[in-house]
């Protein structure tokens, strides 16, 4: 048998595990339950990936987000593993073959949404395969407290009553409150957790209050060289941003989930390369990317929770070069992050009023439309009803946090075939009808495997090889479908929206009003973290994010603003403590003046004593009483 090594070797020609890999992967292969916590761009795939390939069988993953499963499948058939995913833009048969090659064809890795999961069809098929290990990506969205609740994955340990495989579960978010949750949820038995730490030597966390964010922003990007990522709140921002870079010469590009697919991808691609310096975008942009030489990545507004910024930071120096993660802030920025979480809540009214308009829309009746899927594209919808867009959109995103619809975005479906007929049936056909015989060759000849599943295929290809206009060749194949011969899907990218609950009457939509505050309270949580954190201008920033991941104690960096803004003072970073510590005790309930204090403290030099106390002062932790005396500030 190979050993963990081997296999990193064989399939990823990697020469060493990073920290906590292997330990990872030997708790799987003790067959015990772990739960894996590691920043984004840790190496989590690879924790459930080579303990699956070491085994017999077929390793079921759980994932949230259909680029991420495209992602994944792809790099692992392109070591030659096979693994597929199971999405939304599949038809029905189309799944039957991917979970029949499940069961009879060696398949290493099956990636499924939880949605996915509770299909009853998809379950009994499950409990056929031979399961290896169940592992659940992103599961902090698990848990209420993590950013990204998902009530499907609740039902995640279902699982464990028809299939006895052990979990793997997988975050970049590490909160007490999550961790607990998760393991909680998936009923773990041994209640192991492995966590790399979060800690970021090379990273600068820097938060710069500035009215003018703009010139700030240009500033930042003359004086650090390299690639970039801008975050700003909306997709006008983006284009507005990328417009005053244009004009200051700096190379870049926009990017936010309302652009068309292939527009994505090339500006993705183009930024990748280095031929773009800058993208300027929503945090549409970054998951799965993995770009090391990030030099810096700048906030231009607050976000929505430590947990977002400190992955979305995070994107800068995978390649552990320094490199900086700037927060702009002004005086308005905290307004406008409660305002946003007010707009996260409509009102019950408008939530009924704009799921009736979805059912006419679809022409729905009630009762009818589970598991239906439609082409949906939101900009049309909100012209044809008169609704607010941005209220609409909140609308539908909490219409799928609540699992009666799920929205996906417009990812790229490539046209696929499958034959339906056994190869003496088509050749009969082929004889009968000639007209369709080089066509058929021509695709037999280009495509393996066409017969047993649905294969991607390109018309244009199959155009050229049988000299045959692409045009005709789609017509042909429409044809041939039509005549049940074969299964065809053109190639689409249209967003789609998925009902996962029957249509309901509007006014009887189980909206609960507590549990609805309940998220919202959540939220405002997370939002006063993110306020306390561009606040806070004493303790080291990279200590604090650690801290908020329930890494307490860990070293001062040396790096981030407040820091840097500390070194100046030429005083130790520990007698630096220790005098603040004193002068706390001192004036923490007394006010002083500054000679008392002075007399007062004997452990420490005079002018050192004062440079702490400037310090204190200018940060906002001492103030002054009306009597010219200092007072620790509560
Ligand atoms: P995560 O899921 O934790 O965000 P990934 O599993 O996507 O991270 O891995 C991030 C990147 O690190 C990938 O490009 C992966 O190939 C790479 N990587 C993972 N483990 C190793 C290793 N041991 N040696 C070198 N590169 C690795
Ligand atoms: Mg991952």
């Amino acid at each position: 048998m190979l050993s963990p090594n081997d296999i990193l070797r064989k399939y990823w020609g990697f020469e060493s595990f990073r920290s906590k890999q292997l330990e990872v992967i030997q708790t799987v292969l003790e067959g015990k339950d772990v739960l894996t916590l590691m920043p984004t761009g840790g190496g989590k795939s690879l924790c459930f990936q080579i303990p699956a390939l070491m085994q017999e069988g077929i390793c079921i993953v759980i994932s949230p987000l259909i680029a991420l499963m495209k992602d994944q499948v792809s790099a692992l058939q392109s070591k030659n593993i096979k693994a597929l995913a199971i999405n939304s833009g599949m038809n029905y048969s189309e799944i039957d073959i991917a979970l029949d090659n499940c069961i009879y064809g060696n398949y290493k890795f099956l990636y499924l949404s939880p949605e996915r999961l509770q299909n009853e069809m998809v379950q009994k098929r499950i409990e056929k395969m031979n399961v290896n290990l169940i592992a659940v990506d992103e599961a902090h969205c698990i848990s209420e407290w993590g950013y990204d609740f998902r009530p499907s994955y609740l039902k995640i340990a279902e699982l464990r009553s028809i299939i006895d495989a052990p979990i793997i579960a997988l975050t970049a978010t590490a909160t007490k409150d999550v961790v607990g949750d998760i393991q909680e949820k998936l009923c773990f038995k041994d209640g192991i957790v492995q966590k790399k730490s979060f800690i970021r030597e090379k990273l600068s966390y820097v938060v710069l209050h500035q009215e003018d964010k703009d010139s700030k922003l240009i500033r930042i990007l003359n004086k650090v060289k390299g690639s970039a990522i801008i975050y700003c709140k909306t997709r006008k921002e983006t284009k507005r941003i990328y417009s005053l870079l244009q004009e200051h010469g700096i190379s870049a590009n926009f990017y936010h989930g309302g652009l068309d697919i292939s527009e994505r991808d090339s500006k993705q691609k183009q930024w990748q390369n280095n031929h773009v310096r800058v993208m300027v975008t929503t945090n549409a942009f970054g998951m799965g990317i993995d770009k090391p030489d990030v030099r810096v990545v700048i906030h231009t507004h607050l976000p929505n929770s430590l947990e977002a910024y400190f992955q979305e930071a995070g994107r800068a120096g995978r390649d552990n070069k320094m490199s900086y993660a700037i927060l702009l802030s002004n005086n308005l920025d905290t307004f406008e992050l409660k305002k946003h979480i007010e707009e996260h809540y409509p009102k019950i009214e408008n939530i009924r009023n704009v799921y009736q308009q979805m059912a006419n829309h679809f022409g729905l009746a009630i009762g009818s439309g589970k598991g239906e899927e439609f082409i949906f594209h939101i900009q049309e919808f909100c012209q044809k009803y008169n609704l607010n867009r941005l209220q609409t959109f909140n609308i539908l995103k909490l219409l799928e946090k609540e699992e009666f619809i799920k929205l996906s975005d417009a990812i790229h479906q490539p046209t696929r075939l499958h034959i339906k007929v056994d190869h003496n049936e088509l050749y009969q056909f082929q004889i009968a009808n000639s007209q369709y015989d080089l066509l058929l060759k021509t695709i037999l000849r280009s495509y393996q495997g066409v017969f047993d599943s649905f294969t991607k295929i390109q018309e244009s290809i199959i155009g050229k090889r049988a000299q045959i206009d692409t045009q005709i060749v789609k017509q042909h194949l429409k044809k041939l479908h039509e005549l049940n011969l074969i299964e065809y899907i053109p190639q689409n990218s249209n967003p789609k929206l998925y009902f996962i609950k029957e249509r309901l009457d509007a006014g009887l939509l189980p909206i609960s009003e507590k549990k609805l505050a309940n998220r919202k309270a959540i939220e405002e949580i997370k939002a006063t973290s993110v306020i306390n954190y561009v606040h806070n201008q004493h303790e080291c920033r990279s200590r604090v994010l650690l801290n908020y991941f329930d890494e307490p104690n860990s070293a001062r960096c040396g790096i981030c603003d407040v820091c840097l803004e500390r070194n100046k003072l030429s005083v130790r970073d520990n007698e630096f403590d220790e005098i603040a510590k004193s002068i706390q005790k001192e004036i923490f309930n007394t006010p002083m003046t500054t000679d008392e204090i002075i007399l007062k403290i004997v452990d420490f030099r005079e002018d050192k004593m004062i440079h702490v106390l400037q310090f204190l002062c200018d940060n906002g932790q001492i103030e002054m009483t009306k009597d010219q005396k200092l007072i620790w500030k509560h």
